[in-house]
């Protein structure tokens, strides 16, 4: 049996210190379930009771090869002699930008930052810079972090078609009204919606962002025709076409999802796998565009391209462009999908799988969603359920069902088998609990 005692023990001294006794709002997962980690090494982590987890959440996709990935932590050790950051540049930061250039057609220019959130924010002041246009849109459950101009969300839960497109709101408090003008939202895969929003605002909008896998929204995807028509519209309307790749850059291909969907983005951003967990992040794109920068465009920051941090992204990148790495991760994702779908079938349980096999979006559905619209109209209890039980029983999957699986290139045979096995007993225990909830609200 679990215990979560010492991070329970954690929790109550963490909290006096740190708002929700954490670092990040999406690590509380409640008083008695927040986890407290004392390492990770590959596939698994280690909680501060010492419970081991094969872990499909990887940080949220950053650790590709998996955690303290050995010839990472080699080349990062080895940074560490250089000295941190200078306020002026190194050799390095022109080797890194010319790997990503290679892997992905559309990085004609880079430059480098530390989060995700830091590069999506950059992408969006080129854009409106590029453009003159300050709006902008996204999709309906997309995230491009926590930056206050993508902050917003679409209110679709209580929403009624016949009411028009649904209400925009901030995430949460402290985000200025003021930018809500600034800002539209269309669902996935509906290019009339795009092209009426266009039609009716171009004028103001300067850039189309958008994650063409949803990774913050059970990798929901674009279509390929889709995204040839939001290219095109983009064109149309003068409108710099912004591809987020904070989740799938360096994952679902070596060029990104631009190269496994078959798009060319105006700007892209990368973070997460292209450091394998060390903190750094990229805006790259047309040159014409990435040249605003310097020439009106600030860019910057003190820790921008800091040495240990762009070894790590050399070395990483180097493993994912010159070895098989991505086919075995891919590999793993379709054996592991495969194997799901055996146990659920077993027991007459509809389901179905969406995204790339690297970043799966797990439904209890017949079919999958087709965007936003539908996911919040999906019925969830069954993986409300039963991912409290896997994590009992040692699989690390995200509470939240829109967080798709991620796998790295660690996950071996071993946290295959073991993962179906407890998967199994997990999908068991799920039955058991909700058709004894059924009894009792019929009694009720
Ligand atoms: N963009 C996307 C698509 C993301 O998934 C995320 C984070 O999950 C971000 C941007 C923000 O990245 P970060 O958390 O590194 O700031």
């Amino acid at each position: 049996m679990r215990t979560l005692k010492k991070s329970n023990q954690h929790f109550q001294k963490a909290v006096k210190k740190l708002p929700l006794g954490v670092s990040s709002n999406f690590r509380y997962w409640g008083d008695d379930k927040t986890i407290y980690v004392k390492r990770g090494k590959g596939g698994r982590i280690w909680d501060i009771d010492d419970n081991e987890y094969i872990d499909y959440r990887l940080g949220y996709g950053p650790a590709i090869l998996g955690y303290a990935d050995d010839r990472v932590d080699q080349a990062a050790r080895e940074a560490m002699e250089v000295g941190g950051v200078f306020a002026l540049g190194t050799e390095m930061e022109y080797e890194v930008a010319s790997r990503i250039r290679r892997m992905v057609p559309a990085a004609e220019l880079v430059r480098f930052s530390n989060s995700g959130t830091e590069a999506v924010m950059a992408a969006l002041r080129i854009a409106r810079a590029f453009s003159g246009k300050d709006g902008h849109i996204i999709l309906e459950g997309g995230y491009h972090g926590v930056f206050n101009e993508v902050l917003w969300y679409t209110e679709v839960e209580d929403w009624n078609p016949k009411d028009g497109a649904p209400e925009v709101h901030p995430y949460g408090d402290g985000v200025p009204q003021i930018l809500k003008p600034l800002f539209h939202t269309v669902p996935l895969n509906d290019a009339n919606v795009l092209e009426d929003v266009l039609k009716k605002y171009h004028q103001d909008i300067g850039a189309f962002l958008i994650e063409a896998i949803m990774g913050n929204c059970c990798s929901l995807t674009a279509t390929s025709d889709y995204l040839q028509d939001a290219r095109a519209l983009c064109d149309k309307y003068d409108v710099v076409m912004i591809v987020d790749e904070v989740k799938t850059g360096f994952r679902v291909a070596k060029g990104g999802v631009q190269e496994l969907l078959g798009v060319k983005a105006d700007l892209c951003t990368f973070a997460k796998a292209m450091g394998n967990g060390y903190p750094i992040s990229v805006v790259a794109g047309r040159e014409d565009i990435m040249r605003t920068v310097g020439d009106g465009v600030v860019h910057g920051g003190t820790y921008t391209a800091h040495a240990v941090s762009l070894a790590a992204a050399n070395k990483t990148l180097e493993i994912l462009e010159e070895t098989d790495a991505l086919k075995t991760i891919e590999r793993y994702g379709s054996d592991l999908r495969d194997g799901l779908s055996k146990i659920l079938n077993a027991k007459g349980i509809e389901h179905s799988f969406v995204g790339h096999p690297s970043m799966l979006g797990v439904f209890f559905s017949a079919e999958p969603p087709e965007d936003y619209r539908a996911w919040a109209n999906t019925d969830y209890a069954f993986y409300d359920t039963m991912a409290p039980e896997l994590h009992k029983l040692g699989i690390l999957v995200e509470p939240d069902s829109r967080e798709p699986w991620f796998m790295c290139e660690a996950h071996d045979v071993e946290s295959l088998r073991e993962t179906l096995d407890k998967f199994e007993r997990a999908v068991d225990i799920t039955l058991r609990k909700l058709s004894a909830d059924k009894m009792t609200t019929k009694t009720a």
